[in-house]
C-alpha cells in the first residue's frame, strides 16, 4: 500500500487526511486499517509515535460515516491522551460533520458532559472511571456501541482500571468490533483479550521493547545530591524543548519552581493538578511558551508534542517499561531525539531492569555498571549507549 487512496475510504475522510497531510500510512496503519475495515477484532502492539492513534481512528471514523446507526467508544488511561485522540477524531470527522462527540474524562464538571451525552453522541472518548460513573447513574447508554477501542491497555490495567473496564463491557452489546492496543502484552492483557474479543488479529510493529533508533540515549552516573546541578548544566548545553521525568508530584512542582528561579522557563504536569491547570500547562508547552516540562509518568503517558527534542530521566521510572514510553515522547513522527538518564548508586536495580528489558540477550557486567563489551545494543544504531560521569561543576 503506497498511500491512503488504496483503502477506498469515504471521500469526506479522504479529504480530511489530505487536509491533515497524511499521505502514506505508517506501518501500523498499513497493517491495522484494512483488517479493521473488514470488521476484524485487532490486538495491536506498536511503539509510541508510530501513528497508532490514526490506525484505530481512521477505521472508526470510516465506520461512523458508512453506518448511520453505530456508536463508537474509545477508552484511554489519561485525560491528556484522551484529548489528543479527540483532536485527531475531530480532524478526521471535519469541522462540518453532523456526527456528535462526547469527551468524558474525570476531573471535569459533569454539566458539560451531561449535555454532550443528552445530544446522543456517536463517538465517545474517555477515561474508564468517569465513563463508568455515567453508566451507573444512567446518563450514558452503550447498548448500540458496536465499536470499541482500548488504547494503552497495559497502562489502564497498571492504573487499576480492570474492574471498571469489565463493568463497561457489560453495558455494551456482545456483537461488536474491538480494537485493543497496548505497548506490552503481559498475561492479564492476553486473558482480557481471550475473554472479550472475537478471534483477534495480531498487528505488531517492531519489537515493543526497543527504543526508536533515531533517539540517542546517554547515561550519567551521578550521586543523588548532584543531580540538580547536572540538570542545570544539561539544560544549558541543550537546545529546544525538554521533558524532565521525576518521581513525585510534589517534586515536580518544586523542581519547576527551582528552574524558574534559575532562569529556565518551566512548568509541572502531574495527576494532582486540576484539569483546567493541566490543559493550560499542555497548551503553553505545545505553543512553546515555556521550554522545560517537568512531568510524572502518569501525566506524560502518550503525549504527542512534536517539538520535544530531549527527554531527561531525572529519576528512573519505577517500572522498566516506562523507560520506553518516556523515550517515545521525543523523536515523534521520524524526527531525531536525545535522551539522558541520571543513574545514582541507589538506582542499581532499576537500571539493571531497564538494561535487561532493552537488551535481554546481553550479558551484563555489573561491576562496571555497563553492558559487557560484546553486548549487542539494539537500541542505538552502531553501538552502545554512551556512558559518562557527571561533571564536577555545573556549567
Ligand atoms: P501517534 O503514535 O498516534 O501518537 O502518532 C505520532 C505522530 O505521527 C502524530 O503527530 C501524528 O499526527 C503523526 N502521524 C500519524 N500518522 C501519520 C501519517 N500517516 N502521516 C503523517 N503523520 C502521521
Amino acid at each position: 500500500m503506497k498511500n491512503f487512496e488504496g483503502f477506498g475510504l469515504n471521500p469526506a475522510l479522504a479529504e480530511s487526511l489530505a487536509r491533515m497531510k497524511y499521505v502514506n500510512p505508517t506501518p501500523i496503519q498499513e497493517q491495522a486499517i484494512p483488517l479493521a475495515l473488514k470488521g476484524h477484532d485487532i490486538m495491536g502492539t506498536a511503539q509510541t509515535g508510530t501513528g497508532k492513534t490514526a490506525a484505530f481512528a481512521i477505521p472508526l471514523v470510516e465506520k461512523l460515516l458508512t453506518n448511520p446507526r453505530g456508536t463508537a467508544l474509545v477508552l484511554t488511561p489519561t485525560r491528556e491522551l484522551g484529548k489528543q485522540i479527540m483532536d485527531i477524531m475531530h480532524q478526521l470527522l471535519g469541522s462540518k460533520s453532523p456526527i456528535k462527540t462526547a469527551f468524558i474524562i474525570g476531573g471535569e464538571p459533569m454539566g458539560k458532559q451531561l449535555s454532550q451525552l443528552r445530544a446522543r453522541p456517536r463517538l465517545i472518548v474517555g477515561t474508564p472511571g468517569r465513563i463508568n460513573d455515567h453508566l451507573e447513574r444512567g446518563s450514558m447508554m452503550l447498548h448500540d456501541a458496536d465499536f470499541l477501542v482500548l488504547d494503552e491497555t497495559d497502562r489502564m490495567l497498571d492504573m487499576g482500571f480492570m474492574v471498571q473496564l469489565e463493568r463497561i463491557f457489560k453495558y455494551m452489546p456482545e456483537k461488536r468490533q474491538t480494537l485493543m492496543f497496548s505497548a506490552t502484552l503481559p498475561n492479564n492483557i492476553l486473558t482480557l483479550s481471550k475473554q472479550y474479543m472475537h478471534a483477534p488479529k495480531r498487528v505488531c510493529v517492531g519489537e515493543t521493547n526497543v527504543v526508536a533508533s533515531n533517539i540517542r540515549q546517554d547515561v550519567v552516573r551521578i550521586e543523588q545530591d548532584k543531580k540538580y546541578n547536572e540538570l542545570l548544566a544539561q539544560l544549558h548545553d541543550r537546545k529546544g524543548s525538554v521533558i524532565v521525568f521525576i518521581k513525585t508530584k510534589y517534586g515536580a512542582d518544586r523542581m519547576a519552581k527551582n528552574l524558574r528561579r534559575d532562569g529556565f522557563t518551566s512548568d509541572a504536569l502531574h495527576g494532582d493538578l486540576r484539569q483546567t491547570k493541566r490543559d493550560k500547562v499542555m497548551q503553553n508547552f505545545r505553543t512553546q511558551n515555556f521550554r522545560v516540562l517537568i512531568a510524572t509518568d502518569i501525566a506524560a503517558r502518550g503525549l504527542d508534542v512534536p517539538h520535544i527534542a530531549h527527554v531527561i530521566n531525572y529519576d528512573l521510572p519505577q517500572v522498566a517499561e516506562d523507560y520506553i514510553h518516556r523515550m517515545g515522547r521525543t523523536a515523534r513522527a521520524g524526527a531525531k531525539g536525545e535522551a539522558i538518564s541520571f543513574v545514582s548508586q541507589q538506582d542499581g536495580r532499576k537500571w539493571h531492569a531497564i538494561e535487561r528489558l532493552l537488551n535481554p540477550d546481553a550479558a551484563h557486567d555489573e561491576s562496571a555498571g555497563r553492558p559487557a563489551r560484546n553486548s549487542r545494543n539494539r537500541n542505538r544504531p552502531g553501538g552502545k549507549k554512551r556512558f559518562y560521569r557527571s561533571r564536577k561543576k555545573a556549567a
